[in-house]
C-alpha cells in the first residue's frame, strides 16, 4: 500500500520503496543503456529550477545540477500546446513533418475507445512518422515501451504509432484505447483497485514548507476566476467528484509515477537484455500553472512537490536498473504566458485578445459575397492563430478573390491591441530564420497543404482571452523549456548553445547506437555526449 501513501502524502518523502527491487548482483555493462526514461513535465518553465533557491532538494535539483544542461531549448514551433509539443520529443521533428499541429487536431478517435472508462477515444492516427522507439524496435524486436501520462495526447505521442503499454488518466483510473489492447492488463487493473483518487476525497493541499517559504501572495484576482484561491485547496467530499479534481492537484503527478514505476517492475523493463523506453508526462504543473498562473503561491508549492516525488522516483528506478544502465531526459511540451491581467498591474502593456467578433463579422461577408441561400458558412475559422479556410475551393470556383480577402482581413486583425503581426504562410519562406524566431517557429509549425492562408501572432504579455493563464503562441515564453540529460553517455555541464525539443530523438539515437528515422529536423547534440557512451 506505500503507493497508496505516496499518492496522497503531503511529501514524497513519506515514500519507502515498496518492494526491494535490487537483482542479488548487478548485471553487467551493457554495451547501451538498458532504459531510456524521457521525462516530459507540461508547462515546465526553466526558471524554475532556480526561482526558490536551497529550496529544491530531490529529483528537479538533482538533474539540473548532475546532467547537461541546454539553457536555450526550445519546443522551437508556433502553436505551442500539449499534442505537437509531445509529439517533437522522440520523433525529432517539426509539426510540419508529424502532423500534429494543434490539441484539438491531436489523438482524438472515435474509432479508438477507451477501456473499461466512458471518455473520448484516442489513438495516434494522425501522427506521422516514426519515432525512437520504433528505431529501437527495428535494431531489437524484443525491446518494449511504457509510456504514461495524465493525458491521453502526453502518453500516447511520444510513442509514435507504435502498440506498445500506453496508459493515461480518466475519472480516477487509467485506462488505454483500443488502438492498443483490447483489455487491461492484470496490473494496471490492480493498481486502479486501489482507488486513490477516489478515496482522497476531503484531502486538503496544504503548503509543503513553512508559510514563510513562499514569497508569492497567496491571493491574486487573476487566480482560478475568483474561486478558492487560497490555501489548504480541498478537494470534495464526494469521491466522484474528487477524482475528476485530483488531475489538477499535485498528487496526480506522484499518481502517474508511481504507475510507471510499478509498469517497470511488471514489465521488467531495463532488466531482460534489450534497451526499453519508459515515458513519463506530467499534467499537474500545466493544471495549476493554467489555475494560478506561473507566479502564483500554488505553483511554487507544486514544484517543491514535484522535485521530491523525482526525487523518489529517480531512487526507484536506480533501485531496478543499475544506474549505469539508465539514461533520462528531462523536458516540456511547452512554457507559459502569466495572466495579461498580472502583467497590467505591473505597469506592462497587455492585452487579451479576442477575434470572435471580427471573424464572425468577416464570416457574413463572405455569406454575402457568396450568395449563400443557406444557413451561414463558417468559411474561416480562427485556432491557435491560424485561419483555416474550410471551403472546400467553393469560394475561388465562385469568383472571391481570395488574395484580396487575405490582404484586408490581415489589416484589419493589425489593428486590434495586442496583435504584433499576421503572415501570410508562404511569404514566410523569405524570412531570415536565425533572427526571426516567430518566422521561424510558423515555418516549423505549418505543412504548405494545411489551408491556412493567415497566421496571427500576439504581442508578448499579450494572449488569446481566456479565463486561465494560456500557453500555445510562438513567444519565448511559451516556446522556452527546460531541456536536460542525465546519465550513462551523457557529459554533465552547462550548454548555452541553442537547442530544440527535435534535437532529442537524434541525440539519444546517437548514444544507444541506434539507427535514426530518415529525413529528421533536430540534431545531435553531441557536446553533450561523452565519446563512448
Ligand atoms: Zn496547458
Amino acid at each position: 500500500m506505500t503507493h497508496r501513501l505516496c499518492a496522497v502524502a503531503f511529501t514524497a518523502l513519506a515514500c519507502a520503496p515498496a518492494r526491494p527491487a535490487p537483482a542479488p548482483t548487478p548485471p553487467p555493462v551493457s554495451a547501451r543503456p538498458r532504459l531510456v526514461v524521457m521525462i516530459t513535465v507540461d508547462q515546465l518553465l526553466p526558471g524554475y529550477a532556480e526561482r526558490w533557491p536551497g529550496q529544491l532538494t530531490g529529483g528537479l535539483a538533482r538533474l539540473f545540477a548532475e546532467g547537461a544542461v541546454f539553457t536555450h531549448a526550445y519546443q522551437d514551433h508556433a502553436v505551442t500546446e500539449t499534442a505537437p509539443g509531445h509529439a517533437t520529443v522522440l520523433s525529432g521533428r517539426w509539426p510540419r513533418h508529424t502532423g500534429i499541429i494543434d490539441n484539438g487536431r491531436g489523438v482524438g478517435d472515435t474509432a479508438a475507445p477507451l477501456l473499461e472508462v466512458r471518455g473520448p477515444g484516442a489513438s495516434p492516427r494522425r501522427f506521422r512518422g516514426t519515432a525512437l522507439f520504433d528505431w529501437l524496435d527495428a535494431a531489437d524486436t524484443a525491446a518494449r515501451a511504457l509510456s504514461v501520462s495524465r493525458k491521453d495526447r502526453g502518453a500516447i505521442l511520444p510513442v509514435g504509432r507504435a502498440r506498445e503499454d500506453v496508459y493515461w488518466y480518466q475519472a480516477g483510473t487509467f485506462t488505454t484505447s483500443r488502438y492498443y489492447r483490447d483489455s487491461l492488463p492484470s496490473w494496471v487493473r490492480a493498481f486502479n483497485a486501489r482507488r486513490v483518487p477516489f478515496e482522497a476525497a476531503d484531502r486538503a493541499w496544504t503548503l509543503l514548507l513553512a508559510d514563510s517559504a513562499y514569497a508569492e501572495p497567496d491571493s491574486a484576482p487573476w487566480e482560478n476566476g475568483g474561486r478558492d484561491v487560497t490555501f489548504p485547496h480541498r478537494l470534495p467530499a464526494d469521491s466522484q467528484r474528487a477524482a475528476a479534481v485530483f488531475a489538477g492537484t499535485p498528487w496526480i503527478d506522484s499518481l502517474t509515477l508511481a504507475l510507471a514505476l510499478e509498469g517497470v517492475a511488471e514489465l521488467r523493463l531495463g532488466r531482460r537484455g534489450s534497451t526499453d523506453l519508459l515515458a513519463v508526462s506530467l499534467s499537474a504543473t500545466d493544471a495549476i500553472g493554467h489555475t494560478f498562473g506561473p507566479d502564483s503561491r500554488e505553483v511554487h508549492d507544486h514544484i517543491l512537490r514535484l522535485d521530491r516525488y523525482l526525487a523518489w522516483f529517480l531512487a526507484r528506478l536506480e533501485a531496478g536498473v543499475a544506474p549505469r544502465q539508465l539514461v533520462v531526459v528531462l523536458t516540456a511540451d511547452h512554457g507559459v504566458t502569466p495572466f495579461p491581467a498580472a502583467a497590467r498591474a505591473r505597469g506592462v502593456e497587455a492585452y487579451d485578445v479576442a477575434l470572435d467578433t471580427l471573424m464572425a463579422a468577416v464570416n457574413r461577408e463572405l455569406d454575402a459575397a457568396f450568395r449563400s441561400q443557406h444557413d451561414p458558412e463558417r468559411w474561416l475559422v480562427l485556432d491557435g492563430g491560424m485561419v483555416f479556410l474550410q471551403d472546400n475551393g467553393r469560394l475561388g470556383a465562385a469568383g472571391i478573390a481570395l488574395d484580396s480577402v487575405w490582404t484586408a482581413l490581415a489589416a484589419r486583425v493589425r489593428r486590434v491591441p495586442g496583435v504584433a503581426r499576421v503572415d501570410r504562410p508562404a511569404d514566410l519562406a523569405g524570412a531570415d530564420t536565425v533572427t526571426d524566431a516567430v518566422a521561424r517557429r510558423w515555418m516549423h509549425h505549418l505543412a504548405p497543404d494545411l489551408g491556412v492562408p493567415l497566421v496571427i501572432t500576439l504581442r508578448e504579455h499579450s494572449a488569446w482571452a481566456r479565463t486561465y493563464a494560456d500557453h500555445g503562441k510562438p513567444s519565448d515564453a511559451d516556446a522556452h523549456v527546460p531541456l536536460v540529460f542525465w546519465g550513462r553517455g551523457v557529459r554533465p555541464g552547462h550548454y548555452d548553445g541553442r537547442a530544440a525539443t527535435v534535437d532529442i530523438a537524434p541525440t539519444l539515437a546517437r548514444l544507444l547506437g541506434v539507427a535514426p528515422g530518415p529525413a529528421l529536423d533536430g540534431r545531435v547534440l553531441g557536446e553533450a555526449l561523452t565519446p563512448e557512451p
